[in-house]
């Protein structure tokens, strides 16, 4: 970061928004924002082999009203800080359900956080919201992060076979990530695992990646779960990730993140980011 002046300002500006009292700023602003309902969710084309769209991921966007469109990988860890994460994961279900007749008639991706995983109401929660809009709930798969705390909490591991049992379908996110991957394939129930976009830029550059790569898929295929490659930037990016054996591809090359468009039963969608 100290090669060129441009990267080292944004060094420092991330540096800033982790600050301890920006960050008390930020979670005061996100508790008025939620009230206020400045959020938006950008949708994403998750496609097969084909082509075809086989599911959109719901990607949460905070339209603030001076610092303009902020990150999830910003306010996130903001609200996984305090109780808000439980609010925004509510808000967000209950966008989605809005938005879904206005979507392709696929499932959607929803993501949700660990911590979310701890409140005792939260699958309880999620029916009421998908009850009120009549939207079964094998129209949504929960996107989980692997963080070391799935599998070494029995309780965690208990709420994702009820939300499972419930009907959701689930997605293991960000797949080698974290530590402890292929030991949360042993002891979560899942249905699709994503792997993460690091590992799809050294795919065939890098033996251990490739290695990897054919590892998570040869499990998926014998379970009968499905691989969906993220950060396929390319038409050389999806090659080498359906080499690698993975059904099915999302990233910048079938679509950005983008805004379903205000209006009746339009399907347009409008740049994101
Ligand atoms: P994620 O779940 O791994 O989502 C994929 C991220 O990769 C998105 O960033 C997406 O815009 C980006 N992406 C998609 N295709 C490509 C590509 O081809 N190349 C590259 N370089 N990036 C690509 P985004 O939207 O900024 O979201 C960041 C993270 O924030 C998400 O990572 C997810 O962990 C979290 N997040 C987003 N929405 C929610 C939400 O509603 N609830 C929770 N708990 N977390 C959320
Ligand atoms: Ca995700
Ligand atoms: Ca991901
Ligand atoms: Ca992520």
């Amino acid at each position: 970061s100290k090669k060129n002046g441009r990267a080292c300002w944004t060094y420092f500006d991330e540096t800033m928004l982790t600050d301890a009292r920006n960050e008390r700023a930020l979670e005061r602003e996100l508790r008025a924002a939620i009230l206020l309902g400045h959020f938006r969710i950008a949708y994403q084309p998750i496609v097969d082999g084909k082509g075809e769209v086989v599911a959109m991921e719901a990607l949460l966007r905070w339209q603030h009203q001076l610092r303009g469109t902020i990150a999830p990988d910003v306010f996130i860890p903001i609200a996984e800080q305090s109780s808000l994460i439980h609010d925004l994961g509510l808000m967000v279900l209950e966008m989605v359900c809005r938005d879904m007749p206005l979507l392709p008639a696929v499932p959607i991706n929803v993501n949700i956080s660990a911590k979310q995983l701890r409140l005792p109401d939260l699958l309880a929660q999620y029916l009421a919201i998908l009850a009120t809009h009549g939207i079964d709930p094998s129209q949504i798969v929960i996107e989980i992060t692997e963080s070391a705390s799935l599998t070494a909490n029995a309780k965690i591991i208990a709420a994702i076979t009820a939300i499972r049992a419930a009907g959701f379908k689930v997605a293991l996110d960000d797949f080698g990530m974290g530590y402890s991957e292929f030991n949360q394939l042993r002891h979560l129930p899942y249905d699709t695992i994503k792997i993460d976009k690091s590992y799809i830029r050294n795919l065939g550059q890098d033996a251990v990646t490739d290695i990897f790569v054919n590892a998570v898929v040869e499990i998926a295929r014998t379970f009968g779960k499905s691989v969906v490659a993220e950060g396929i930037e390319s038409e050389d990016d999806r090659i080498r990730a359906g080499i690698a054996g993975c059904t099915c591809f999302q990233g910048y090359h079938y679509g950005r993140p983008a805004f379903l468009e205000a209006g009746p039963m339009s399907l347009a969608m409008i740049a994101a980011e």
